[in-house]
């Protein structure tokens, strides 16, 4: 049978970009497919306007059908306490806008440097301190298609005091493989960076995206990669994820884990212990425990700091110091993120 004009402009999609494609947005759907009561689908509808849901089937996958509770469900389910005002809860609350070095491109640290490279990511969760970030009038600044990173590749450039690129977004491993090859073949051809880090939850809920294609490219990068995974929880690694967190360190990247540390979800010294053991299980580091950025909307995942250090006190009694992650805030204007 022949494919029709429009069939043919598609272009080919890998495994992983299908799962993506066939994630779940609808919040009934969620719902449903979990068995949760219905009274929950009128405020994650009204929550889900300001904020989308997104998560990927694999993810859904390791959540306890009928659980409410249940810490991977509360990390990605719209809840009618989005749209409740906090004081102190703002849009930007690490102000990155001041941070601006070029469109797409931040610097708030010495000798690094953040490329925004996407707004996608697997799941949308509903902590993230980027929720409210102005993707689209960052993207519209920088201009549309292959220029869009220009400006920003230009300042990496021309500072020789960049030894260190972060690629971050959304989810910068939302990008094809060759868009990514593209975007640090430039970044590395600059003699002075020395280090790529890349950002990512994709490997935690779509842990297809590790392929043959995305490892090549690792394999192929001239500097030293580290990637940083978001895990929270240690339900969220699963065979799968240890799969795809061993082909990565085979392919030559050092893998850390840096957590959020939030209410309901994460926030004793149990389930921090056990998340501990289970990153080391799959050959990743913890390294930072983030005291979650107060932005609108996430007021009901705040842990009060006095709270967080009582955890972590007791995280350091029942753990080997390589397993104990330093707790941290970020703070507008800082020159490193804060110890708490
Ligand atoms: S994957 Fe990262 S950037 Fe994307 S919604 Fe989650 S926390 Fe935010």
């Amino acid at each position: 049978m022949s494919s029709t004009i429009a069939e043919r402009k598609l272009p080919a999609q890998s495994g992983w970009q299908r799962e993506l494609a066939a994630s779940i947005t609808d919040p009934r759907e969620l719902i449903a497919a979990l068995n949760l009561p219905a009274e929950l689908l009128e405020p994650a509808q009204r929550a889900a306007q300001a904020f989308g849901l997104r998560v990927t089937r694999s993810f859904l996958a390791r959540m306890r059908p009928g659980d409410v509770h249940d810490p991977l469900l509360r990390q990605v389910l719209p809840l009618g306490e989005e749209l409740l005002e906090a004081p102190g809860f703002v849009s930007d609350p690490l102000e990155e806008a001041a941070a601006r070095r070029a469109p797409q491109l931040l610097q708030k640290y010495a000798g690094r440097a953040l490329l925004i490279t996407t707004e996608a990511c697997g799941v949308h969760c509903r902590y993230c301190f980027r929720r409210e970030y102005p993707y689209s009038e960052a993207a519209q600044t920088a201009g549309a298609g292959g220029g869009r990173f220009r400006a920003a590749l230009d300042a990496i450039a021309q500072d020789t005091g960049i030894e260190e690129v972060i690629l971050s977004g959304g989810d910068p491993l939302s990008l094809g493989d060759a868009r990514l090859a593209q975007l640090t073949d430039a970044i590395t051809a600059n003699r002075h960076v020395r280090r790529l880090r890349i950002h990512t939850r994709q490997p935690v809920v779509l842990p297809s995206r590790v392929d043959a294609g995305l490892l090549a490219w690792l394999r192929g990068i001239r500097v030293p990669v580290v990637v940083v995974l978001h895990v929270n929880h240690a339900n969220e690694i699963d065979d799968e994820v240890r799969a795809a967190c061993a082909a990565m360190r085979a392919a030559g990247a050092t893998l850390l884990n840096q957590s959020v540390l939030l209410r309901g979800v994460n926030d004793d010294v149990g389930t921090l212990q056990e998340l501990s053991c289970a990153l080391f299980d799959a050959g990743v580091l913890p390294y930072y425990l983030h005291l979650p950025d107060r932005v609108k909307g996430t007021a009901h995942f705040d842990v009060e700091e006095a709270r967080a250090r009582t955890l972590l006190d007791a995280l350091m009694g029942r753990l080997s110091g390589y397993l104990v992650p330093r707790l941290v805030r970020e703070v507008p204007g800082a020159a490193s993120k804060v110890p708490v």
